[in-house]
């Protein structure tokens, strides 16, 4: 079989099980699989693939067809540029959390510390760390699985991290010029509705925000003042429809300068606030 069989196979067998983006996915999976790029695909078409090679292909396309995430096939997420493995034990860096990234990487300066509250694969804090000079970063999460992974990724990325295991704030010690947070935010009888590719795969305890969805927000902002310098900024990726609650909750906590942030798809994305200087 050629790759240009292999890849209309794939195609078709994907559409069949309508995956949405099903050209994507089946290149995607043969280019993972024959460990070759789409410029070789597209050139070398007529190019013969091995027996073993299509029985992984077709193995893999079977996965994909029940909605196993493509992710958790190919282990790995591009995210800011970099490379993330991931696992069913994190959630997948979306490309709506690179406006965080984006955000906060605004207010970073050289040498700056940073705390990643409920870091998952460490993707945010990673991808901070990589882009600043001499910052010095800290991951906490409630998820040792999580952060198996969230170490594993500094290694490969060769960044030096800190990462910890921590109910919120629970084990976190000192203060920091940045808090940045994509918390839980899903209520949870709004889990039910997602696709099968998240409802079923990515970890519940990453997407459950709660009755109202913004249970970790109360509780980042309550505690984060005491870990925060004066002057220092919070920030948030929130749900499209929590802009309007999670500023106010913040201002109401004593934030300054608080404004929402749109992502690339016009909706509302990021909060980001900065505490009072001590006075
Ligand atoms: N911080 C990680 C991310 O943005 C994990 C977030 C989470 O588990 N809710 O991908």
């Amino acid at each position: 079989m050629t790759y240009r069989e292999a890849y209309d196979r794939g195609s078709l067998e994907l559409k069949a099980a309508e995956i949405t983006d099903f050209n994507n996915d089946a290149r995607l999976l043969l280019e993972y699989v024959c460990k070759t790029d789409r410029t070789t695909l597209l050139a070398y078409g007529d190019r013969e693939i091995s027996e073993d090679e299509e029985a992984k292909y077709f193995a893999l396309l079977k996965k994909r067809a029940g909605h196993v995430p493509l992710q958790h096939l190919t282990g790995i997420q591009g995210f800011m540029g970099l490379d993330f493995c991931v696992n069913e034990n994190v959630l997948v860096p979306r490309p709506d959390t690179e406006t965080l990234v984006e955000e906060v990487l605004r207010e970073l300066h050289d040498g700056m510390s940073i705390l990643d509250m409920c870091t998952g694969s460490g993707c945010i804090l990673l991808s901070l760390l990589n882009y600043s000079n001499d910052c010095v970063g800290v991951g906490a999460d409630i998820s040792e699985k999580a952060l198996e992974v969230a170490k594993e990724n500094a290694k490969r990325l060769g960044i030096d991290a800190d990462f910890i295991e921590s109910n919120l704030f629970e084990n976190v010690e000192g203060v920091f010029d940045i808090i940045v947070s994509n918390p839980p935010y899903i209520r949870t009888c709004e889990i039910e509705e997602l696709m099968p590719e998240v409802r079923d795969h990515d970890p519940f305890i990453a997407l459950n925000g709660k009755e109202d969805g913004v249970s970790f927000y109360r509780e980042i902002i309550r505690d984060a003042g005491e870990h925060l310098k004066g002057g220092g900024f919070l920030a948030f990726e929130i749900g499209c429809d929590q802009g309007k609650t999670v500023s106010d909750m913040m201002k109401d906590a004593g934030y300054k300068d608080v404004e929402v942030f749109k992502d690339l798809g016009g909706l509302d994305r990021v909060v980001k606030g900065r505490k009072k200087f001590n006075v």
